[in-house]
Parts: structure tokens; C-alpha cells; sequence
């Protein structure tokens, strides 16, 4: 019998293992990039011709390698990284397999060049197809140059299946985008086809996404913090009003690895439930630092999937996180899209304490002649503190300028002279704002369907139905969420007739429309009878409030979780002040009251705006 097994010839075996590695130009983009970073590169050069189907070049100034170790870079499992497998549970660098460059050799025309500091000559290497053609010493710059040219010549299939130029280099683009905005303290340029695509300074990782996607992003961003002994959250999410069509720009990164965990952005999705528009993507640039023994470190370096061991705790972490800078940083969008703004700025925090102003009030005026302003701000401080931010940063401004007395203008001069650090809750809310009962704004009305309340810095126009939706939405969550819903029992139960089919899904949903305030008597097969509404709905229209809730399960079934969610949202949508209704004052007052107690006011239940601030200087641009 003869035998007919052989060992495969080393290149056909890289060949075969570089399909898993490297599938197209992107990969090698990827491969190289990430070896830069892990030799301490200060500044990384990408250069492509063709996407990268001819030339792929990284140039970087990390710590290089000695002739020998140039040689051997290109074996299989050849890597400087690792050890033993006990390395393998206190990771700090992106590769370790040692695959990535025997891989890319053995299907492309490879030149290194690579010179550690303080040599005098560096080595030159030429490899085609894993054959070392030559190697020579030659005076260079410390750091490493690597060339690849003509990928996948050998592999005919692989280079036929790659796609289009475009489509290539929109794949080099994503690896690009992940590797710049993980590293923002690495300097980095992109050239495609000698032209410069980017030039991105070390900086920050606010500036560093600036320097991507534009100057409107600095006021878009939100930062994002919170340390915990399980995990360290930090980074950005775009402000949910700019949330997108398409999914671009959702980033996660475990530490400083960029990763695709549908499990975390579910956590995202899930904050922003009800303030995100459906079927837009919210933007976010969110880093992870978790001990690096509490992942599963049987990652391909290739997949970007990852396991936490603690998955839970960093689902239930980032969905707070994001809830509670959401909160702090509630800011009304303003058309002012284009300025640079930078709300870097801490929140601020109880426990602080602050200079009361030098200035003296008229007493009518001042809000605080019952109690002493400091004690005044600590109780309420102590209320909520996320309130009370959002509060300052919408209401505070809201002026009235005919019946403004002279001493209550000084309360806004008043203003800058706090010495309130980063940490003092400011007493400027309480101050600026006078009680209710003795001072009323006046707004105004435009077409029943907008509100507009001047500002100290411009005005605020305010969508009255939306707002009204906005306001019911959050007390219909509220009220599920302490379990005290308010039942209005009405004399007489009233009687729905309904098809079967709807009868079922009102079975279905009966638990959760209870919590809402709804008492439901027997549901038969013909009709239901309704015991008692939520206090405040219009009693005459209680079956058309049922059948929307009804229509919106229908057109779209929400999973368990959001299924009060969504009754909710209807409930908001057929019982809120529509446009075409006329206010007064009093009214518009309490709406504008009202709006601003909420947890989200920027947006309807639907993540549409509600409001829109125009600054002074926009109003006076108009004007020059
Ligand atoms: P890995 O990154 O998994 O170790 P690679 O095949 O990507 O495997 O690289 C093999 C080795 O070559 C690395 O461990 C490193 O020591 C060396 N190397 C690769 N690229 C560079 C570079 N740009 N600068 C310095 N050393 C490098
Ligand atoms: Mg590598």
C-alpha cells in the first residue's frame, strides 16, 4: 500500500492560512497599521495607489527592527508579543498571533525597511510570494517602511472576487477611521493616489473626531463618563437630534481595540429609547477599560467580536451612563450649528459650595425672601440634581423684558461674577427665575403651532404638540415606572366594540395598559368595557385613544420590554395638545414649565425636536 500523505511546502501553507488573515486590501491596511501602534509609533503614514490593489505602504517611526528580526517577521507564528499562553491574559497589544506578515508575503510583493534608534544602517528586505529575493543594509530613518505591491498576484481567485475601487477603499477607510479615533494621541496621514486624504494631528479625542467628520461635530458631542471598579466608560455620543440615516459612525472600543458588540449597542439603543427618531443611528465614540483578565482572550485578531465576563454589569453601566450624561448635557439644539462650542465643561455637582453675589435686590423681586438663597439651593440641590442642571441650561435664560424691573435685569448681570467652581451647584437658577405666581414670561403664539419665548441670548421657539407629547410620554413612563398611575373611574363604563383580532391583542397588552392608568373591565369577544382612563384624558375620546394604541401595536410590534414604551407613545400622540389649538398665556407658561421638568425636553417621544434655539448673533448675522 502506498503512503500519500505529505507535509504541505511552507508557502502553500501561508497561502492557504492567509486567506483567514487577509481577505482584502483593507485587511493588509489593518495588519500594518496595528503593527505601527504596537511598536510605539508617534506618527503612522498610509499610502495607497488603487485602493490598495497596487500599492499598500505604512510608514511609521516606532522602535524598528534588527536585521534578524526582519528575517523572521515574516515566519509563521513569529511574533514578539507573546511568550507562553499565559501572556495571552494581560494583552496590551493588538496583534499576537505572529500570522499577519508571513501571511501578507506569501500573496504579495513585499519591501521592508526597518532601522532600530541609534543604528547607523537599517535592512532592506525584498520577499515575493514568502521568497526572500534580498536583503541588504542601507542608511535610513529610524522606524519601519513596509511596502506591499500587488496583492493577491498569485491568488488570481482572491483578486478577481475584490470589489470595486470605491468599495475597496471605503473598506480602508473603515479600518482607518477605527485605528485613528482608538489611537488620537498617534499623529496619522492617509494619501490615495498622491493625494493627501488626511492629516490628523496628536490631540485629543474630541479634536480627533473634529478633525474627521468636521467642525459641527464639536457641539454635537456629548462626553461621556463614569468609572466603576468593573469598567471604565469614556468617550462621545453625538447629541440624539444628529442622529443618522446610516450607522457610520458607531464606535466601540475595548481597551483601545475596536470591537462590534450588538449586546452593547442594544444597551445604547436601549437609553435612548424614546429620544433618538426610529430608524436613525445615533453617532458614538465610546472606549471600555476593563482588566484585560475579565475578557475572553480567545479572539482572532481579525474578528472584532469579544466576550466580558461581567457582560451584565457593563450593560446595566453603559445604559446609565449614557442616561445620565444625556441628562447633563440636555442642551436645546440651536440653529447655530456651525459654532465652536465647546461644552467640555464638568457638570456641576451637589455637595459644592459657591460666593454668593455682591449685589443688592429688590426684595418684591427676589425669590429667596422666605428662605436664605444658600439653603434655598441646598434643598433643592439635594431634589435632583440632574433636574436642576437641565433646568439652568434651558429655562434659566427665559427673560420677559416689558415687565422686567430694573433690579431684576442686575440679576443677570449678575451672572458672570459667580465664583462657582466646576464643582458648586450654582445658585443662578433660583435667582434668575422669580417665583411663578409673581412673574409670568410672555411668549407668544405663531400659527397655533409654535411658541416663541425670548431669550437673554435670542429666542426659543417651541412645537407646541410635539412638546405636549413629550411632557405626556414622561409622566406616562414615570407613572409606570413608580407604579402610581392615577385611575379617573368614570361613572358610567364604556363600552368599545372591537374585531376578535383586536380583543387578543388588547388581552395581550392589558397588564401594561393598566400601569398606565387604564382600568379595563372583563375583555369578551365583541367588546371590551372601560372601568377608568388616566386622569386628564378627554373622556369623549377615549375609543379613538384605544384603537391608535391598537393601529401602533399593529404596524409595528414591539418587543416585551418596549411594549409600555410604545403604549405610551400613542397614548401621548392621541391625548396631547395638537397643532391649531390656541393657548394663553398661562397655558403656554405651563407647557414651556413643563416641558423643561423633563428627563429628554430636546426631543418628542419620537426623537424629534421640540425645540429650537436662534441666538442673538444668528438673528444679528441677518441683519449686516
Ligand atoms: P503579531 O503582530 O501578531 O506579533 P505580525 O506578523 O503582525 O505578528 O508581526 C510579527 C512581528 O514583527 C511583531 O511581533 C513585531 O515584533 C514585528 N513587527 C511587525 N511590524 C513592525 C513594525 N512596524 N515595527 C516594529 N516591529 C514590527
Ligand atoms: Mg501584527
Amino acid at each position: 500500500m502506498s503512503n500519500i500523505i505529505e507535509l504541505l511546502p511552507n508557502h502553500v501553507a501561508n497561502q492557504i492560512a492567509a486567506g483567514e488573515v487577509i481577505q482584502r486590501p483593507a485587511s493588509v491596511v489593518k495588519e500594518l497599521m496595528e503593527n505601527a501602534i504596537d511598536a510605539g509609533a508617534k506618527n503612522v503614514q498610509l499610502i495607497v495607489k488603487d485602493s490598495g490593489k497596487s500599492l499598500i505602504q505604512v510608514v511609521d517611526d516606532g522602535k524598528g527592527m534588527s536585521d534578524i528580526d526582519a528575517r523572521m517577521c515574516f515566519e509563521r507564528h513569529a511574533t514578539s508579543k507573546i511568550k507562553v499562553a499565559d501572556d495571552l491574559f494581560n494583552l496590551h497589544t493588538k496583534g499576537f498571533r505572529g500570522e499577519a506578515l508571513a501571511s501578507i508575503a506569501a500573496i504579495a510583493h513585499v519591501e521592508l525597511k526597518t532601522c532600530q534608534e541609534g543604528q547607523d544602517l537599517g535592512t532592506c528586505l525584498i520577499i515575493e510570494g514568502s521568497e526572500v529575493k534580498s536583503q541588504e543594509k542601507d542608511s535610513m530613518n529610524p522606524g519601519t517602511n513596509f511596502m506591499v505591491k500587488n496583492l493577491f498576484y498569485n491568488v488570481p481567485a482572491r483578486r478577481n472576487f475584490l470589489k470595486s475601487d470605491r468599495v475597496e477603499f471605503r473598506f480602508i477607510l473603515e479600518e482607518f477611521y477605527r485605528l485613528v479615533i482608538a489611537h488620537p494621541n498617534i499623529g496619522f496621514t492617509l494619501h490615495h493616489n498622491s493625494k493627501e486624504q488626511y492629516r490628523l494631528p496628536a490631540s485629543t479625542l474630541r479634536q480627533r473626531v473634529v478633525n474627521i467628520y468636521g467642525p459641527r461635530y464639536n457641539q454635537r458631542l456629548v462626553p461621556l463618563e463614569e468609572q466603576t471598579d468593573i469598567v471604565c466608560v469614556e468617550g462621545f455620543m453625538c447629541k440624539p437630534e444628529f442622529a443618522k440615516k446610516s450607522r457610520g459612525e458607531q464606535f466601540f472600543f475595548v481597551n483601545d481595540r475596536f470591537i462590534k458588540s450588538s449586546y452593547l449597542h442594544h444597551a445604547l439603543s436601549g437609553a435612548l429609547e424614546g429620544v433618538v427618531q426610529s430608524g436613525l443611528h445615533p453617532s458614538y465614540f465610546i472606549f471600555l477599560t476593563i482588566d484585560p483578565d475579565k475578557l475572553d482572550v480567545n479572539i482572532h485578531p481579525t474578528k472584532t467580536e469579544i466576550k466580558f465576563e461581567d457582560e451584565k454589569a457593563i450593560y446595566a453601566i453603559l445604559r446609565s451612563t449614557i442616561r445620565k450624561s444625556l441628562g447633563q448635557y440636555n442642551i436645546a439644539p440651536s440653529l447655530d450649528f456651525d459654532t465652536n462650542q465647546d461644552y467640555d465643561v464638568s457638570p456641576l455637582l451637589k455637595k459644592s459650595s459657591f460666593k454668593p453675589p455682591k449685589i443688592v435686590v429688590n426684595p418684591d423681586f427676589n425669590p429667596f425672601d422666605i428662605e436664605s438663597p444658600s439653603e434655598k439651593v441646598k434643598a433643592q440641590a439635594n431634589k435632583d440634581l440632574a433636574f436642576s442642571t437641565r433646568f439652568q441650561h434651558a429655562r434659566a435664560e427665559v427673560t420677559q423684558e416689558d415687565q422686567q424691573p430694573e433690579d431684576w435685569k442686575s440679576f443677570y448681570q449678575v451672572e458672570e461674577s459667580h465664583e462657582a467652581s466646576n464643582e458648586a451647584v450654582s445658585p443662578r437658577l433660583f435667582e434668575e427665575l422669580p417665583a411663578k405666581d409673581t412673574y409670568q414670561r410672555v411668549v407668544y403664539q405663531l400659527h397655533n403651532k409654535y411658541i416663541l419665548s425670548p431669550l437673554k441670548s435670542g429666542y426659543m421657539m417651541i412645537h407646541q404638540q410635539r412638546s405636549h407629547e413629550r411632557i405626556l410620554f414622561e409622566k406616562f413612563q414615570s407613572s409606570v415606572e413608580k407604579s402610581n398611575a392615577l385611575c379617573q373611574q368614570l361613572l358610567f363604563p364604556q363600552e368599545i366594540q372591537l374585531p376578535q383580532s383586536d380583543l387578543a391583542i388588547l388581552k395581550d397588552l392589558q397588564k401594561e395598559i393598566e400601569s398606565l392608568g387604564f382600568d379595563l373591565g372583563e375583555i369578551g369577544d365583541e367588546k371590551v368595557e372601560i372601568h377608568g382612563v388616566p386622569y386628564d384624558t378627554p373622556i369623549d375620546n377615549i375609543d379613538a385613544i384605544i384603537e391608535k394604541v391598537l393601529e401602533d401595536y399593529k404596524t409595528h410590534t414591539p418587543s416585551r420590554e418596549e411594549q409600555v414604551n410604545q403604549i405610551a407613545r400613542s397614548l401621548a400622540k392621541s391625548m396631547c395638545i395638537r397643532t391649531g389649538k390656541s393657548l394663553d398665556q398661562k397655558e403656554m407658561n405651563h407647557l414651556i414649565d413643563e416641558l423643561f421638568a423633563c428627563e429628554f425636553p430636546q426631543s418628542d417621544p419620537n426623537g424629534r425636536p421640540t425645540h429650537i434655539t436662534v441666538s442673538l448673533e444668528e438673528i444679528d448675522k441677518n441683519f449686516t
